[in-house]
């Protein structure tokens, strides 16, 4: 146990970490300008660890079955929009370990329109036979909206629109319930939040906002981002249940939230 993991459990009570990714790439071109991605090979790393420590992954759909299940050495590894590579490199990777993951779907556009309007580079979504087949696996699909849009910054209409519509379009894709959603752009206010509830979800994830306990907030799960920059030990840090990073810190340093 790392002398900075032991300051972390005297500041912290046990969370359920909730980890939050995008795409998952080989090489340099592949990588855009807000770094939403994991090098494969760190990626790699990372479950190996996971793997050799006894941790344990786990969906929204397990903990559905199961709410009061012992939390400890689980965690849930959550990756954002439904990039192609998802399918590509992750789903072997995942098959390899044994684990499993939450995909949060974009389901009404095929590349993310969104990124290329701020000048990332286009990159497509997975197909509907891909997602299924990750879906038969045993990965869980979440909603996502359907057009990747800002929901602090839309019409009560257009909210519910973007928030049910989606997790119709999960539901008829992998004929399985959508219990969770992921806010885009972390986009959160009282009405989405209140929507996102009356449209059937059990739980939604946040990016870096919401209490610091696990299950406080069904509908504003504290997620942790797991970047280019995040070297192993960091890695074990975010994945220990003591890991706290509060949204006025990260601003502080990165500005507005991109994704
Ligand atoms: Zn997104």
């Amino acid at each position: 146990m790392s002398l900075y993991l032991n300051q972390l459990k005297k500041k912290n009570n046990y969370s359920l970490p909730v980890l939050l990714y995008h795409r998952v790439v080989t090489n340099e071109s592949a990588r855009g300008k807000h770094k939403i991605f994991v090098w494969q090979k760190d990626l790699e790393k990372q479950l190996l660890y996971l793997k050799e420590n006894g941790y344990q992954t786990i969906t929204f759909f397990d903990l559905h079955a199961n709410p009061n299940q012992d939390l400890t050495k689980k965690v849930i590894l959550t990756f954002d929009d439904g990039y192609e590579d998802n399918y590509r490199l992750l789903f072997p990777m995942l098959k390899k370990h044994h684990f499993t993951a939450v995909i949060y779907l974009v389901t009404q556009i095929n590349h993310n329109a969104w990124g290329v309007r701020e000048g990332e580079p286009r990159v497509e979504m997975m197909t509907d036979e891909q997602k299924r087949e990750m879906s038969d696996y045993g990965i869980e699909m979440g909603g996502h909206t359907q057009l990747h849009v800002d929901l602090s910054r839309c019409s009560a209409e257009e909210k519910w629109k973007e928030i049910k519509g989606c997790k119709d379009d999960v539901e008829k894709l992998t004929n399985k319930k959508a219990i969770s959603f992921a806010y885009p752009f972390g986009g959160i206010d009282e009405e989405v939040k209140r929507i996102t509830k009356e449209a059937g979800y059990e739980y939604a994830v946040s990016t870096n906002t919401g209490p610091k306990e696990f299950g406080t907030d069904k509908f504003q799960i504290r997620r942790i981002e797991v970047t280019p920059k995040t070297s192993l030990s960091s890695f074990k840090s975010k994945v220990s249940g003591y890991y706290f990073y509060p949204s006025f810190i990260k601003s502080f340093f990165t500005g507005k939230q991109t994704k």
